[in-house]
């Protein structure tokens, strides 16, 4: 019969590469927490129109990637990012009313419908932090260097932190115009998806990837546009006040104007994580500030930032590790006595297993040094007196002892 195989774009995470995951949820929790940071998991699915309000209907995401279904006639979408979700939560269950700032981390699978390559799968998996309540730019710093910090935490260097401010609304609409005044003499020259980001959303031109696109962003008269100071001053000074902290942190930051972020709700700060080791998806980590997200999907008027990061490229970054092996494995032919000391160990607090199929002890031996770091062996004579003989796989060293003193380490 033939073999039914794994979606395109989608992957198993097999046991080998498991150490992996955990080490990064094991930090993500680590890291998360000593800035106060508590862990929320939403469904993987929410009412369609949460996407379509919370991330913006002129996004790529919500207009072309999104996996949609109908049950119930409800229109229902599988989460293509947690934000929108997270925000959900929030409003629902009266987070407001908690003392801000409110700081949740998640994690967990993502579904996009991309183009699979290398670092993009159609089901992916983010790590990523929300702060609520907070409109002072020392949140923006404080989430910066919690990213910065789990990165660290993950043994990862040689990466570079982008940093741009996309302002406040109104002042972002002074550049929208600028812009699209400069741009317009080239509309017949873009790409479709520019030509409709041109009317919907002017500041995602600058996000295109297409080639031909990003060179006419390049002539200097657009450069011109793109590299002035169009932020008001309020808006300044929230990112000078940034800036200046990550200078006390010592976190090093390059600012790129071109940094707009393919989601619609980002006002302010937007940052991105790029990693120097990886191809053409070297983006690890986007976040930004989002201060009309909870008022736009029905909330307070409640100023919120955070940022998530791809999984398996986090993953590709930090390479294998090695699987942890069974702590003890039972060699004795006498079947029962072999099922009540595997447990025994177990209930100890060991991992421990023996062979199930009762081979022959030199078969069992062989075996034992493949998946444990100890061979209790239990003989005849150590059945007899109580005790079993502790062998250290690694190095070969064994001793007798009474049963009830077996201790590994
Ligand atoms: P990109 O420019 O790489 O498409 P994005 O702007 O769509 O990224 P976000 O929505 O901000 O990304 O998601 C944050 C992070 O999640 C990205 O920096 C990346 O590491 C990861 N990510 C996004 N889409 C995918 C995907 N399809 N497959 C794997 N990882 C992804
Ligand atoms: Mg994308």
């Amino acid at each position: 019969m033939a073999i039914i195989k794994v979606q395109k774009g989608t992957k198993d995470i097999l046991p080998s590469e498991m150490p992996v995951w955990h080490f990064m949820e094991e930090k993500a929790n680590e890291v998360f927490s000593k800035y106060g940071a508590k862990e929320i998991r939403t469904p993987i699915f929410e009412a369609t129109e949460l996407f379509a309000r919370g991330v913006g209907d002129t996004t790529d995401i919500v207009n072309k990637e999104m996996y949609t279904f109908e049950k119930s006639e409800r229109s229902l979408t599988l989460r293509p990012e947690n934000t929108a979700g997270v925000v959900r939560a929030f409003i629902e269950n009266g987070m407001h009313r908690l003392s801000a700032p409110v700081k949740l981390w998640y994690k967990g699978p993502m579904f996009r419908y991309e183009r699979p390559q290398a670092g993009r799968q159609r089901q992916f998996h983010q790590v990523g932090v929300e702060v609520f309540g907070i409109k002072q730019p020392s949140a923006d710093a404080e989430v910066i260097l919690m990213a910065v910090n789990y990165l660290k935490a993950l043994g990862l260097n040689d990466l570079s932190v982008e940093l741009n401010s996309l302002g406040c609304p109104e002042c972002r609409e002074n550049f929208k115009t600028k812009l699209k005044a400069v741009i317009k003499q080239y509309l017949n020259e873009l790409c479709p998806d520019c030509q409709s980001r041109y009317e919907k959303n002017p500041l995602r031109l600058l996000d295109c990837k297409v080639e031909e696109c990003k060179a006419i962003y390049a002539k200097p008269e657009i450069q011109e546009v793109i590299q002035s100071d169009f932020i008001c001053e309020d808006c300044a000074n929230h990112f000078n006040e940034l800036k200046s902290y990550l200078n006390t942190l010592g976190i090093k930051y390059e600012i790129n104007k071109l940094l707009v972020r393919g989601l619609d709700y980002y006002n302010r700060t937007v940052f991105e994580i790029k990693s120097n080791n990886l191809g053409s998806q070297n983006a690890v980590c986007g976040g930004g500030r989002y201060d009309s997200l909870v008022k736009n999907l029905g909330g307070e008027d409640i100023p919120a930032i955070g940022f998530a990061m791809g999984m398996e490229r986090l993953a590709s970054l930090i390479g294998n590790k090695e699987e942890i092996k069974t702590k003890a494995f039972v060699v004795s032919n006498n079947m029962e006595e072999a099922l009540k000391l595997t447990e025994e160990l177990r209930q100890k607090g060991y991992s421990c297993e023996f062979d199930l199929t009762n081979k022959k002890f030199v078969k069992q031996l062989e075996k034992a040094s493949k998946v444990a770091k100890y061979a209790l062996i239990l003989g005849e004579d150590e059945l007899k007196a109580g005790e079993v003989t502790v062998k250290n796989l690694d190095t070969s060293e064994q001793k007798t002892v009474k049963r009830e003193e077996i201790e590994l380490i």
